[in-house]
């Protein structure tokens, strides 16, 4: 079997070993003679799936007794306007930085819900090349963040510390590291980067912030309180991306190790990449300035212009590497480097990047 490497930026690239295991009980999940996808979440048997999905987070990252773990539906998308419809009191004010295209869209939610915010933070002046300066007020009612910026190219080395609970849209570096939590009120993501296929938003919530919201007038089904009550089952969760989640949070547990060595294992492979771009004599050039740098997406040009970079996408697409196009805001290339890439698919690219500078420089 010949398997493309797959740059991606989301749904992305999944282990070998855990689309084997997968297949393996794909059509007869444990002997019972089905497939997890074809029994009801209200069994013993998927809730086993769930509460395993759910305590592996909580380790991962070291969530404790005060935090919920939610598997919603609806994407980073939905997290834009359930964050405010949720944690906003009366009288209170919210908080962001806008470091790019995710924190943009979750501003303009805030601005349709017509809850009182302000923009503390912004890169939009040099293009969201870098992570600004962000401070929050200690008595917002939440400082809200983009930890890693899918497009852009940029990440925060570390989390901001505030006293206003500190939310987290974490995406596209979910369970890429380890991070400091002490100040983190919400943390979100997507899965579909990090932790399997689309279709699950893992919410990790501080239970003192689920009575926030306002039961006049925000709908059940969007409030985090019904799902926390519900063990994240108040609708029919999507259980195969559940499953595929657990499979692959045991891959980062038992095969990998856990967060701090996945994050050891995404910083040697980004170096990779890195070196080579700042090596490579000006013919390709990163976007995101040095100190702001992403583990996960490197967005870069080639100095030569459009068609060059096409050619490049179209000949690294024919020796077996995909997905390599830049976000259409930014144009160029990406390369999504989520935990499933190793060292030797990076020393690959990099090998056909440096004969495709010596053919085209
Ligand atoms: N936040 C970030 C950082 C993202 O990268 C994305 C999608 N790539 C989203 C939010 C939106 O996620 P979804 O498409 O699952 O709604």
């Amino acid at each position: 079997m010949s398997r493309v490497i797959n740059f991606s930026a989301g749904p992305s690239t999944i282990p070998l070993s855990v689309l084997e295991h997968a297949k393996a009980e794909f059509t007869d999940y444990k002997g019972h003679g089905y497939s997890i996808i074809e029994i009801s979440h209200r069994t013993k048997i998927f809730e086993e799936v769930l509460h395993s999905a759910m305590a592996r987070v909580k380790r991962l990252y070291g969530f404790g007794e005060n935090f919920k773990i939610l598997f919603l539906q609806g994407g980073g998308s939905l997290q834009f306007a359930q964050v405010p419809m949720n944690l906003m009191t009366k009288t209170g004010y919210a908080e962001y930085a806008n470091t790019g295209n995710w924190t943009n869209k979750a501003i303009k939610e805030a601005e349709i819900l017509g809850i009182n915010h302000r923009v503390i933070a912004s890169s939009k002046e040099s293009k969201f090349d870098h992570i600004p300066e962000v401070k929050f007020s200690d008595d917002a009612d939440y400082g809200y963040i983009c930890s890693n910026n899918t497009i852009y190219g940029t990440q925060y080395k570390t989390l901001p510390k505030c006293k206003c609970p500190l939310v987290v849209d974490s995406s596209s570096d979910l369970f890429s590291r380890p991070v400091d939590i002490s100040s983190v009120g919400l943390f979100y993501g997507g899965i579909q980067k990090n932790g399997g296929p689309a279709g699950v938003t893992m919410v990790a919530i501080r239970e003192d912030l689920l009575d926030r919201a306002d039961d006049t007038s925000t709908p059940m089904i969007l409030r985090y309180k019904t799902q926390a009550n519900a063990d994240s089952m108040y609708n029919t969760p999507n259980t195969f991306g559940i499953y595929m989640l657990d499979l692959m949070l045991e891959w980062i547990e038992n095969e990998i190790g856990g967060l701090a060595k996945m994050a050891e294992r995404n910083e040697q492979k980004t170096a990779i990449l890195y070196e080579a771009i700042d090596a490579s004599g000006g013919f390709y050039t990163g976007h995101a300035r040095a100190d702001s740098r992403s583990l996960m997406n490197i967005s870069f040009n080639i100095a030569s212009g459009a068609e060059v970079e096409a050619k490049f996408i179209d000949e690294a697409s024919k020796a077996g590497m995909i997905g390599l196009k830049g976000h259409r805001v930014l144009g160029g290339i990406r390369a999504s480097l989520y935990n499933a890439i190793t060292a030797q698919n990076v020393k690959t690219l990099v090998e056909f990047m440096n004969e495709f500078a010596r053919k085209n420089g």
